[in-house]
């Protein structure tokens, strides 16, 4: 789970040899709903967890809850950059995320979006770096923490555990235009993307509008 420069091994292997899924999107009851802990660290586990590598990176996120492939456990997947773009990657199950406090404690507003709102985008602060503390694949303790987007992915992945979409954090007026971005270029996501690919249209989104 130690994530600090890719490959990681011994989870490597859980990288490879997944299975597509299709996105689950924000409504869907399971999307926001308390999971479970992961207890069983056996082979539907490890094979759950390839099967959300494969998903996340059909879809070019850098982060991936089990919920959002429609498994109500507690256990996301990621490949960030962190704000010296070194890479982390791995897996994080029963996550507790550690925020600063007090005079440690530094917002930062940036965008965000989210792969089970596909194609929409809203600024939302949230504090520069966080750790998330957990288990790996194997039941191991362990622990990842960092600044920049790879702080932003974590809090975001937990948040999803915890039956939090981060539309929850915003305004009601933002939440209402991210609501219409999304409507903008729902026509580009098809029902069971990313099984069935984006479609592509001029409005092609940049890099740094990474979504979770
Ligand atoms: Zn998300």
């Amino acid at each position: 789970m130690n994530g600090t420069v890719a490959p990681v091994d011994p989870e490597d292997d859980l990288r490879v040899g997944g299975t597509v899924l299709p996105i689950e999107r924000w409504g869907a009851p399971v999307m926001h709903t308390k999971t479970r802990p992961v207890t069983e660290f056996d082979e539907a586990l490890h094979q759950l967890i390839r099967d959300m590598f494969a998903t996340m990176y059909a879809a070019e996120g850098v982060g991936l809850a089990a919920t959002q492939v429609g498994a109500d456990l507690a256990v996301f997947v990621f490949d960030c950059p962190d704000d010296d773009q070194v890479r982390h990657v791995g897996v994080i199950c029963n996550p507790e995320i550690v925020l600063p406090e007090g005079r440690d404690r530094k917002l930062e507003a940036a965008d965000e979006g989210c792969l089970s709102l596909p194609g929409a985008y809203m600024e939302l602060a949230r504090p520069d770096h966080a750790i998330c503390r957990g288990l790996d694949a194997f039941g191991e303790a362990g622990e990842v923490g960092g600044t920049g987007l790879l702080a932003r992915c974590l809090q975001h992945e937990t948040d999803h555990l915890n039956g939090i979409v981060f539309g929850d954090r915003l305004s009601g007026r933002a939440r209402k235009k991210l609501y219409a971005l999304h409507e903008e270029r729902a026509d580009n996501y098809p029902g069971d993307w990313p099984v069935t690919p984006r479609v592509d249209s001029e409005s092609v989104e940049t890099s740094d509008q990474r979504s979770r």
